[in-house]
């Protein structure tokens, strides 16, 4: 296995696409900005999904499927929406292909194909779920309804990286619709919250909950919550948002309900997503210049197991110990591999394991056996210790808890030492140009200044946190008056 990953401080962008390849996460396709996602990638993925989907059904959620096509006229219903999207959306304007005369072996479109009505390919499912939630709804016995869709979306994104911003990506969006604004307000509020529990504590990537601002807002939204992470080159990572819809889907798709008094009333709605970009916050968040590195509830495989020997009478002796070792772990509910292949080095296995993250690596020879130990190795520190064989497997199990909340403090550290305070412009772009991370500013509240800012420095306005504090003070770009800081970074 030869490793040879570019370090990141030499260039961290060849990192990251080398790592996801190398470690078996995905690969680019034959498809323009659509990528493959390989078997131990979609493992991860699957952990992630089944996690998030225990959380989703705890909180009321149930999972229900939606067509991949939306009529272009639905899709225009909600206006601000369609406009948002516009101009990523792939069209299905023909549905049969015919042989082409002229060239043998070739098809072309068959122009007596076209479609009375072009089909749109789902950016984001509001309008075909709000044009069914039409039917399902009628008085406020139907309300609320909590439905969430595992899928695949297309977006013609431009510029495109694997996991982080693909044209086609698998997520979840969840789409609900209640009797009452607030009870419309918690659920988004919630669901953010959820979000942030998962991915502090799932994936121990510390996030900051917030606001959006109008210009980053979802397209169709009243407000947009949301969760943004840190990635390691100091760029910040959009990890999950929640939309508090208003009633403007349901107006849209003319969407009521006959409350207590018999009244008519438009339903309040809510959406919220996170995609296999996570996948990409992961990758970003923890691995080093060796590979991956996995937090344990994430990890596929939580340890290996690698035997040294020289003899088939060695490796059948280490064999039988391992054996015992692996009931051990399966009890205490740790995902555990030996790698017995006769066909590859010791060394050669290490490599390996280390570039697929893999969290903790046990090591066994002859004289581990005489002496009743086993060597183990820390992925995340690459640290290693040696350690009596009684009570191994609990002791293991207790490390990889150890492993799990480290990661989280360390990526939290990083995180809460890259969240500058400025109170000038040129501190601002200062900060900016080098691995800046959060940079803390008064805004004076317009798009104008945003996006002034946006082009003057790259930098957008990630969110304005939830838990800021109330601060009088001037805009770093205006002067004008503002109420508080608000954090801008640099993002993928
Ligand atoms: P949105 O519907 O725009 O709020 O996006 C929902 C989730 O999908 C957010 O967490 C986004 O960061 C993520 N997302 C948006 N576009 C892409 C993309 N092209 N590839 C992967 N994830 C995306």
């Amino acid at each position: 296995m030869s490793k040879n990953l570019t370090k990141r401080e030499e260039d961290y962008s060849k990192w990251y696409n080398e790592l996801v390849v190398k470690a078996d996460l995905a690969e680019n396709s034959g498809v323009r900005g659509c990528m493959v996602i390989k078997p131990y990638g979609y493992a991860i993925w699957e952990k992630m999904q089944a996690e998030l989907d225990r959380m989703f059904k705890e909180t009321g959620h149930s999972n229900a499927y939606f067509p991949l096509f939306v009529p272009k006229s639905m899709f225009e219903a909600e206006e601000k929406n369609a406009e948002g999207f516009a101009k990523e959306c792939a069209i299905v304007t023909h549905y049969r292909l015919k042989n082409d005369e002229d060239k043998p072996g070739k098809l072309m479109v068959d122009p007596n194909a076209k479609l009375e009505e072009e089909l749109i390919v789902r950016p984001t499912s509001e309008a075909i779920i709000w044009s069914t939630y039409k039917n399902w709804v009628q008085s406020y016995r139907d309300l609320p309804l909590l439905i969430n869709q595992w899928a695949n979306v297309v977006r013609w994104e431009m510029r495109t990286r694997l996991f982080l911003r693909t044209a086609e990506f698998l997520w979840q969006e969840g789409h609900t619709a209640h009797a009452t604004k607030q009870e419309a307000l918690n659920e988004t509020v919630q669901m953010m919250n959820v979000y942030a529990d998962f991915v502090e504590n799932f994936m121990a990537i510390p996030v900051v909950k917030g606001v959006k601002t109008e210009t980053e807002r979802f397209a169709g939204a009243d407000e947009t919550y949301c969760i943004e992470a840190l990635m390691q080159d100091g760029k910040a990572l959009q990890a999950g948002t929640s939309h508090f819809l208003g009633q403007n889907f349901a107006k849209a798709f003319d969407v009521k309900f006959a409350n207590q008094e018999g009244k008519q009333e438009h339903v309040w709605g809510t959406s919220w997503g996170v995609s296999t970009r996570l996948m990409g916050a992961l990758v970003m968040t923890h691995s080093d210049d060796n590979g991956l590195v996995l937090p344990p509830n994430l990890a596929p495989i939580q340890v290996v197991i690698v035997p040294i020997f020289r003899s088939d009478e060695e490796l059948e002796n280490i064999s039988i110990v391992v054996k015992d070792l692996m009931a051990q772990f399966r009890k205490l509910g740790v995902t555990v591999k030996f790698d017995d292949r006769t066909t590859q080095k010791p060394g050669f296995k290490f490599a390996e394991w280390e570039l697929k993250g893999v969290p903790v690596r046990i090591a066994v020879g002859p004289k581990d056996l005489e002496n009743k130990t086993f060597e183990v190795a820390r992925r995340d520190t690459l640290s290693k210790e040696v350690v009596a064989a009684e009570g191994v497997a609990s002791h293991i199990q207790a490390l990889l808890e150890q492993i799990q909340k480290d990661l989280f403090e360390r990526a939290l550290d990083y995180r809460n030492t890259h969240v500058t305070e400025v109170n000038s412009f040129d501190e601002f772009k200062k900060v900016l140009e080098g691995k800046a991370g959060f940079v803390s500013a008064h805004w004076d509240g317009t798009a104008e200044t945003e996006e002034k800012i946006k082009e003057l420095t790259k930098a957008t306005i990630r969110c304005i946190p939830l838990d800021r504090k109330e601060e009088t003070g001037t805009c770093v770009f205006t002067g004008k008056p503002s109420t508080g800081r608000v954090l801008f970074a640099k993002a993928y």
